[in-house]
């Protein structure tokens, strides 16, 4: 038997044991940093198998390295295992039910995403043993994914710095290659302190820090429109300073995202963004305290690996879905808005086809394969697998977990994320990412390719989106927030 059809072999015989670690993460439902039952559990895992583990990588609890061989070619699978806060959906249930009231769910699959990679580390292990070649399998237990720019904390401290490729996925609706660039992002809260004081009889004492929040996104709307069309600026107001009319309110915080399609884009909107809030705490007598929350950059893909997992895809990535799965997937879709499937049915016409599009508009579930596309198409969201893939050279790809016309970050998402529907989905990916790596492992010239390819996109250069005074540690708990 060659090591191709070990690795497959290994997973069909291991799914059972895929399956239960898969629910048991989508059950633990741990947010950004919080991940220590999840992150534990798959360390375990892979620790009882033979992998070498590393814990608490670039200073953050629930980030871990696991290997398994040596020498090169080095190849990073990357696992992800963070839940959305009030997301919780009870299991394959297709009306809204929350679990535990109030608690956070699996809305973006990721409990499926750390497994189905773990799955490939698993496939490969037994594929080098029959290789017989030199060669490292490495998978990142990548925190804070939806919060915390995991990854970019790894990637600064150094966690990458001798891989030669990565490979990841991410559940979704359709079976296709991420050939696609993202947005890079910056996260940044501005806090105004002004001078408490009654508002009725003494006004003129104080100093509004709520007026000087208010004057920043006025002016932040008007910059909006000389910015450049790919960019996005949104805000929440972190802290209103009180919910007394009657108090001038002495403190308030506004949260900014700049997103743009190169981090130097971000970072020059980010300083025109501060030039705004200067001006506000200027006209209002307040004193501005920025602070630099967190930050990653844009998804760069590769094409000789997007290459690569489109040909592995087409051979064993079409996720086995029984009758079942299909009757479950009609009653989930039944759930979603028209303009949800329109718009699901909108981006598929685009990717493959009118013909594809009609098939889907009856079918529930994604059986066919996107062709790899031809250029970059642009993501309007944000990722930190950006920030891996500006260091390594990275392919990504997409299997069908639910229904078609899913939204990521529902409660629907949640529920099919620990339904056989996920469970079938998340195999199809191990299997296309364990045969990918095993090629790339008994091939050095695609390993070359690759690596080429990228140092002729990046000329090698890299400057982390975080300032080096943010440390993780200080991004623990309630003052995280999400940038994807
Ligand atoms: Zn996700």
């Amino acid at each position: 038997m060659n090591a191709r059809s070990r690795a497959l072999g290994v997973l069909d015989s291991r799914a059972g044991d895929l399956i239960a670690l898969g629910d048991l993460i989508w059950g633990f439902a741990e947010t950004g940093f919080m991940e220590t039952r999840s992150a534990s559990a798959l360390a375990s895992f892979l620790e009882a198998e033979g992998f070498a583990l590393e814990r608490g990588v670039a200073g953050i609890a629930s980030a871990f390295v696991a290997s398994y061989g040596s020498g090169s070619p080095v190849i990073a699978l990357l696992g992800e295992y963070d839940a959305l806060p009030g997301l919780s959906q009870e299991k394959a249930r297709y009306a809204k039910q929350e679990a535990v009231p109030g608690a956070p769910g699996h809305g973006c699959g990721h409990n499926l995403l750390g497994v189905g990679s773990l799955g490939a580390a698993l496939a490969v292990k037994e594929a080098l043993s029959a290789l017989g070649l030199p060669g490292t399998v490495r998978y990142y237990g990548c925190p804070g994914e939806e919060r915390g720019s995991g990854k970019t904390f790894m990637v600064r401290a150094g966690a990458f710095a001798d891989v030669d490729l990565a490979f990841t996925w991410h559940p979704g609706e359709i079976n296709t290659v991420l050939q696609a660039r993202s947005l890079a992002n910056l996260s940044v809260y501005f806090r105004f302190l002004g001078k408490a004081s009654h508002a009725a009889s003494a006004p003129f004492l104080g100093r509004s820090a709520l007026d000087a929040v208010e004057l920043m996104n006025v002016g932040a709307n008007f910059l909006r429109e000389h910015i450049i069309p790919e960019a996005r600026l949104h805000y929440a107001i972190s802290d209103p300073g009180g919910r007394a009319p009657n108090v001038v309110q002495d403190r308030a915080e506004v949260h900014y995202f700049c997103r743009a399609p190169r981090v130097s884009q971000a970072r020059e909107i980010y300083e025109r963004l501060l030039d705004v809030a200067r001006g506000a705490a200027l006209m209002t007598g307040t004193v501005l305290e920025p602070r630099f929350s967190e930050g990653l950059s844009d998804y760069l893909p590769n094409r000789a690996l997007g290459e690569l997992l489109q040909a592995c895809l087409e051979e064993s990535g079409r996720p086995a879905f029984s009758d079942a799965d299909r009757e479950l997937a009609a009653r989930f879709r039944q759930t979603l808005t028209k303009a949800e499937l329109g718009s699901a049915l909108a981006q598929l016409r685009l990717g493959r086809g009118a013909e594809a599009a009609r098939r889907l508009e009856l079918d529930p579930l994604d059986e066919g394969i996107s062709p790899l596309f031809p250029g970059e198409a642009m993501l309007p969201g944000s990722t930190d697998v950006g920030d891996v893939s500006q260091v390594v050279p990275t392919g990504q790809v997409i299997t069908a977990c639910t229904a078609f016309g899913t939204v990521p970050h529902s409660w629907q998402f949640t529920a099919q994320a620990a339904s056989s529907i996920g469970h079938a989905g998340m195999l199809a990916a191990a299997k296309v990412l364990a045969l990918a790596s095993v090629d790339a492992l008994s091939d050095p010239l695609l390993v070359e390719r690759a690596r080429a390819e990228h140092r002729e996109r990046t000329g090698g250069a890299y400057e982390c989106p975080i300032p080096p005074e943010i440390n993780p540690e200080r991004e623990y708990g309630s003052g995280v927030d999400a940038v994807t």
